[in-house]
């Protein structure tokens, strides 16, 4: 038997979960996720940072669009905090000194920041090895995301607007009505005004599917894994630390670090896995820019992240496919923009404008339209 929706998602990462959550606020939503856990791609494999000097342009503005509901959730929305204290270090050696001064200029008009030498960087983090940093630059207001508690959040409140949640309901067919959209899995047939393609790497996947044109995303792999962190270190005050040409970073977690070779291998969506050169270079660069001596990795993984052409988001109505909202191209972004992106593409589906706190910060309907591409 069809059922109804008036709105429907595809994918339950952070990106659908958070535009069911805004969606559901206005009528019926459906989400489908094809696996049986939401998370189990991109968003339960990031690095979980929130940081405004570090992304540039439209990414700045949808990151700072979303701060105030990281910070001041509504009510009932979670247990625990949403964000927890991580500075960020964004670390030059002598001949990247110039892409500091560069970063600095950018990010200093709109965000606090401090300039730091070799000795200021190691204060903050002992274990930099001594002359490696010589200009660095501190956001002392970047922060860790409980990816988990946010997401779940969004999962949670978009159940107690009234919508339905499926996990375990991959959407195998796509196909236009007169009225909208007729979108199946195995379980149901959904008719709906309003689909929103929130299914990640998939998002050019699924749109060939309903017979939409993609938008050339391309899925980039990323690989991350912990390690020990040496007796005696202090994590409780450790920073984030980032290399200013993006070649690696790491960051405490919960007793240990996480490291990153910070690169972006293009390929096909899929169940990404790390592979063991990736990890063995993240390891001689990290070594390289400090004292620590990694013996042994505690768990590796990757993840895809997701970027069109232009390298910003993709959020609206395809040009060609009423009633078709792309919510993709999230990046190395979509958790700490996940708020703004909801509220930008529900603004867009409710309104057919830019909601007003985004319009102030500058942000139009066209620039992130999948029409520019
Ligand atoms: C190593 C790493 C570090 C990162 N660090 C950060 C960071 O510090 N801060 C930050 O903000 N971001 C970070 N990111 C990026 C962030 O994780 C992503 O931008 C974000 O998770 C993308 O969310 P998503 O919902 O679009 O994708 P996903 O989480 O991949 O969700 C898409 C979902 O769609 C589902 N799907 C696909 N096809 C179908 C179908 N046919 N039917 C039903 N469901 C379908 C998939 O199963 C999947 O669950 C990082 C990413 C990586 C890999």
């Amino acid at each position: 038997m069809t059922k109804t929706a008036d709105f429907l998602v595809i994918g339950g990462g952070i990106a659908g979960a958070a535009a069911a959550y805004e969606l559901a606020a206005d009528g019926r939503v459906v989400l489908l996720e094809r696996e049986p856990v939401a998370g189990y791609h991109t968003t339960g494999r990031s690095a979980a940072l929130y940081t405004e000097a570090w992304e540039k342009g439209v990414w700045r503005t949808l990151t700072v669009a979303s701060r105030a509901f990281l910070e001041h959730p509504p009510p009932g929305f979670t247990d625990y905090p949403l964000l927890s204290h991580l500075p960020l270090l964004i670390i030059g050696r002598d001949d990247q000194r110039r892409l500091v001064e560069e970063l600095a200029a950018d990010a200093g008009r709109n965000v606090e920041l401090a300039l730091l030498d070799d000795e200021a960087a190691r204060n903050l983090c002992p274990v930099l090895r001594p002359g490696y940093a010589s200009l660095s630059i501190l956001e002392p207001a970047s922060r860790a995301i409980d990816v988990d508690a946010l997401h779940q959040g969004f999962l949670r409140g978009s159940r107690r607007r009234g919508a339905t949640i499926e996990l375990g309901s991959e959407v195998e067919r796509l196909e236009g009505t007169s009225a909208g959209w007729r979108v199946s899995s195995r379980q149901h047939v959904y008719d709906t005004r309003i689909v929103v393609n929130a299914a990640g790497a998939w998002c050019d996947v699924v749109a060939r599917m309903g017979g939409v044109g993609p938008i050339g995303l391309v899925p980039k792999r990323r690989t991350a894994f912990t390690f020990a962190a040496p007796e005696g270190v202090d994590l409780g005050e450790m920073p984030m630390v980032v290399d200013v040409s993006e070649q690696f970073y790491f960051k405490p977690e919960v007793g240990q670090f996480m490291g990153s070779l910070a690169e972006a291998t293009p390929m096909e969506p899929h169940d990404v896995r790390p592979e063991e050169i990736d990890v063995a270079l993240a390891i001689e660069r990290i070594e390289a820019a400090t004292t620590l001596q990694i013996r042994h990795v505690r768990r590796s993984w990757a993840g895809l992240r997701s970027f069109v052409s232009d390298e910003l988001p993709v959020v609206g109505e395809d040009p060609a496919a009423a009633g078709f909202y792309w919510l993709a191209g999230q990046g190395g972004a979509g958790i700490m923009t996940a708020s703004a992106m909801a509220r930008l593409v529900a603004g867009l589906i409710i309104k057919g404008a830019v909601p007003q706190d985004l319009a102030d910060l500058g942000l139009s309907k066209g620039q992130l339209a999948p029409s520019r591409l």
